[in-house]
This record gives structure tokens, sequence and C-alpha cells, in this order.
């Protein structure tokens, strides 16, 4: 099964991608967390996105499709995967498109994760994760079991996105406005997307996109 968690910064595609792979199997591709991994290892690539992923913009769309056509071809997403935070202009999407008819796949789902900007502020400000095994927590919505530990490693450190504040915030939402929303009337048009209602508590968001998978 091969599907996009579609939604804007902070709508909680993260948190369920990593329930999502548990339950059904399939790995979670994060164009995010590959370009980040790239900025920290200092690679050409790395070098190309680091300013403008620190200024709230999207990277060329060349570049993401790349990384994520080479990623899909990984033995461990033969099984399917989710797509999070990619596709995210309307060129990535097509590309998306004709890359998977050359390598014989499709796409099962496409869902949005609807979310007010405002909310979008507040749980973006209070992302954190563990530095250890990449777990994600809210200061106020998704603390650790015992304050300071994280519930998966028991690892003590933390750390914050660089892009996690309240001014490249605004041009993140304003980008995703412009830009990746146009992204919606494309699927509609196919028939695939569905949407969830990305304001419910995090275990109501798992259910309800449990329901339409399973669907
Ligand atoms: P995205 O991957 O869409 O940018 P995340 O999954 O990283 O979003 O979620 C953003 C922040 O909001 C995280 O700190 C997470 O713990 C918190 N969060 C995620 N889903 C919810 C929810 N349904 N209710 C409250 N907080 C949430
Ligand atoms: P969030 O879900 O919180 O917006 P991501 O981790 O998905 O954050 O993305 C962080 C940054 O990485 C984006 O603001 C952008 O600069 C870059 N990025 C990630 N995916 C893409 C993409 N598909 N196209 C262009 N830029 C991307
Ligand atoms: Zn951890």
């Amino acid at each position: 099964m091969n599907i996009i968690l579609l939604g804007p910064p902070g709508a909680g595609k993260g948190t369920q991608a990593k329930f999502l792979e548990d339950t059904f199997k399939i790995i979670q591709l994060s164009t995010g967390d590959m370009l980040r991994a790239a900025v920290k290892s200092g690679s050409e690539l790395g070098k190309q996105a680091k300013e403008i992923m620190e200024a709230g913009k999207l990277v060329p769309d060349d570049l993401v499709i790349n990384l994520i056509s080479e990623r899909i071809d990984q033995p461990d997403a033969k099984n399917g995967y989710i797509l999070d935070g990619f596709p995210r202009t309307v060129p990535q999407a097509e590309a998306l498109d004709t890359m998977l008819s050359q390598k014989g796949q499709k796409l099962d789902h496409v869902i949005e994760m609807k979310v007010v900007d405002d909310v979008l502020v507040e749980r973006i400000c209070g992302r954190y994760s563990c530095a250890k095994c990449g777990a994600g927590y809210h200061d106020s919505f998704q603390k650790p079991k015992v304050a300071g530990v994280c519930d998966g490693c028991g690892g003590t450190e933390f750390k914050r996105r660089a892009d996690d504040n309240a001014e490249t915030v605004k041009t993140r939402l304003a980008q995703y406005h412009a830009q990746t929303a146009p992204i919606l009337p494309y699927y509609q048009g196919k028939g695939i997307l569905k949407s969830v209602d990305g304001m419910a508590d995090i275990a109501v968001v798992t259910r309800q996109l449990e329901a339409v998978l399973r669907a």
C-alpha cells in the first residue's frame, strides 16, 4: 500500500506516520527528514537545501523528486510507503505520477489532514524530538510519560528544529497555501482524495486514518 499524508506543517503527518508504519507494515518517507539528514551530513544536496529550509521556503522540485525516486527503489520500501511532506507542489505531484507508472507502482490513498493555521503555529512552536531515536513530542500536547525521558528509548537529550519558530512558520504556512494546497484538487480529480479531521486528539486521528486505510 502506497499512501500520501497531505497537510500543512504541524498537521500531524509525522506523528501519525509512525503509528501507521507499525500497523500496516509500511515505511514513512519524509522528504523533510531526508533533507535534514543531508544538511547534517554536509553533502552537496545539504548545502543547497540548508538556507532555503531555514527560511521556510521550498527546495527546488528536481532535488526532492530525485531524492524520493531513489528512496522508493530501496528494498525496505517494497511493502509500501507513506509519503510525508512530498509532493508539495503540483509539478512534484505530476512527477510522482510519471515516476510511479515507470516503476509499475500506484498510489492507493491520498489523505488530507485538516488543521486551522492558529493551531498549527501552536503545534510547531512546541514541537521537539528525541535526539537519539527521533520520537516526536510537544511541550503541551504530547509529553513523555516521565518528564525529560524519551518513552521510546530512554534518551534524555532532545532537540528542536531550526525552522520551528514563530517567524519561519508564517512563511511555511504561506508556502503551503500557495504551493501545496493546489495539489488537493489535482488528487480530487483522480478520485483518490480523502480527508480526516486533524484537529482531534492524536489517538482519534489515528483511528480515523486506520478507518480510511481499511475501507
Ligand atoms: P507534521 O509532520 O505534519 O509537520 P507533526 O507530526 O510533527 O506534524 O506534529 C506537530 C506537533 O504537534 C508535534 O509536536 C506533535 O507532537 C503535535 N501533534 C501532532 N498531532 C497532534 C494532535 N492531533 N493534537 C495535538 N498535537 C498534535
Ligand atoms: P513540516 O511538515 O513541518 O512542514 P518538513 O519536515 O516536511 O516540515 O519540511 C521541512 C522543510 O524541508 C520545508 O520547509 C522545505 O524547506 C523542505 N522540504 C521538505 N519536503 C519538501 C518538498 N517535497 N519540496 C520542497 N521542499 C521540501
Ligand atoms: Zn528516544
